[in-house]
């Protein structure tokens, strides 16, 4: 119960680190052979599994020795499936009816995509599924949150998916269709309701009943940023793709069919409930074959409400353009929004972790949309990415100061 409370008292933000592997683009890239012996270096080192250690020597430069603590710390030979196993009891609270973020931060390169998605498919941004060890944290995340409904009674709990990406402080709907019903990635904005939650009206939600519908959506949304006219100049790298599952069930005061955890959040729960049922509990009740069709469940369910939970997944930009000059025009207003936003998100995850009354949510759209997720008494995991080599030294320790500032 103490570890809860200083949890809870933490505003429920964990930092974990993830080192990945040096790569063969790290070392090549225009040095010369003498210059080669002092930047083939790896300077960034998991010394356990809380620990990471920038150690760095460089003629002409102070010399660096700092040590950074987080939750956990992923040393280059640890799998996917590793880093899964922590995400998946947050999942868990997502059905005991939590909001839960998990975000991805790093420069370029460092390896966000691949925690978050799995290897990608470069020439049109889709993630591949064909070996199923080498997939990310969205995909498995999906797989884990349909198994753990598998095991709820059925049609007790559904799934929407939402995919959007906010480039230069600007929200695309990446699931949205035109007229003509093709997918065309229109504008949405973000906006807070009377009851004070983040929403953006309009927004695409597609119902999804198994793990492989969502991954074919999400792939979908990825591969409309190739086309769309605003999106096709926007590399990845400097727009946040935020992929939300909202996950609608039913309580009612006898919380008919469904046990939670414990009493406290079976209130919190009822609280928070709007009475609005969506279609698909209506067109349960009236299918014969359906859970809730004698009279007697019939009843019980005129008296339950709904209740929705929100898991979102982020990609963020790369961070390498925090504190990036010498850039002018065009280049200069996308790079600075990106500064904007990874600012907004530094502060808002600063005042959570001081618990200061006021969080500047509304700063940044990213962060607007990100409210309900990581405020309150929501689950924030905040994975950071880092290439090891020297010659991202900057960077890397940019990012481990932004991941200190946050716990
Ligand atoms: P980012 O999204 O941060 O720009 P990526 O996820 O695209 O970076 O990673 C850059 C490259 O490094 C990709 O080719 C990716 O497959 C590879 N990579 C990243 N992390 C790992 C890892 N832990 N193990 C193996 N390869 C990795
Ligand atoms: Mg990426």
């Amino acid at each position: 119960a103490l570890h809860n409370s200083l949890v809870e008292l933490r505003g429920n933000i964990r930092v974990h680190c993830r080192i990945r592997p040096l790569l063969p683009f790290d070392t090549v890239a225009g040095h010369s052979v003498s210059q080669e012996r002092n930047f083939s270096e790896k300077v960034a080192h998991a010394v356990d599994d809380e620990t990471v250690l920038v150690k760095c020597s460089r003629p002409g430069h102070a010399p660096i020795n700092k040590t950074f603590q987080f939750e956990r710390v992923y040393s280059a030979s640890e799998s996917q499936d590793t880093v899964f196993a922590d995400v998946a009891p947050l999942l868990t609270s997502l059905l005991d009816g939590y909001n839960v973020c998990i975000m991805a931060y790093g420069q370029t390169g460092s390896g966000k995509t691949y925690t978050m998605l799995g290897p990608q498919l470069e020439e049109n941004f889709a993630f591949s599924t064909e070996d199923e060890s080498e997939l990310g944290i969205i995909p498995r995340a999906a797989q884990e949150v349909f198994r753990l409904i598998s095991e709820k009674p059925p049609g007790s709990y559904w799934v929407e998916v939402s995919v959007v990406e906010v480039y230069n402080n600007e929200i695309f709907d990446l699931l949205a269709k035109d007229s003509f019903g093709k997918v065309s990635g229109v504008k949405r904005d973000v906006v807070t309701t009377r009851e004070g939650k983040s929403d953006v009206p309009l927004l695409m939600h597609e119902t999804v009943e198994n793990a492989s519908e969502f991954l074919h959506l999400v792939n979908k949304g990825l591969q409309l940023r190739v086309r769309h006219p605003t999106l096709v100049h926007a590399h990845s790298s400097r727009s946040h793709l935020v992929v939300t599952l909202t996950i609608t069930t039913i309580v009612s005061a006898d919380n008919f069919g469904i046990s939670w955890e414990d009493e406290q959040t079976s209130q919190r729960l009822n609280k928070e409930v709007s009475c609005t049922f969506p279609q698909k509990m209506r067109d349960n009740k009236s299918t014969s074959s359906s859970r809730a069709s004698s009279p007697a469940q019939l009843e019980a369910t005129e008296k339950m409400k709904q209740v929705k939970t929100r898991l979102q997944l982020v990609d963020l930009a790369g961070s390498e353009c925090v504190g990036m000059s010498g850039v002018t025009g065009a280049a200069l207003r996308e790079t600075s929004l990106i500064n904007r936003s990874l600012s907004a998100l530094a502060d808002v995850l600063g005042a959570i972790a001081e618990q200061r009354s006021h969080v500047p949510y509304r700063n940044s759209k990213l962060t607007h949309l990100l409210q309900d997720s990581v405020g309150g008494d929501a689950k924030l995991l905040v994975m950071l990415c880092i290439s090891p080599h020297q010659k991202y030294l900057t960077e890397s320790m940019q990012s481990l100061g932004f991941g200190t500032r946050a716990r």
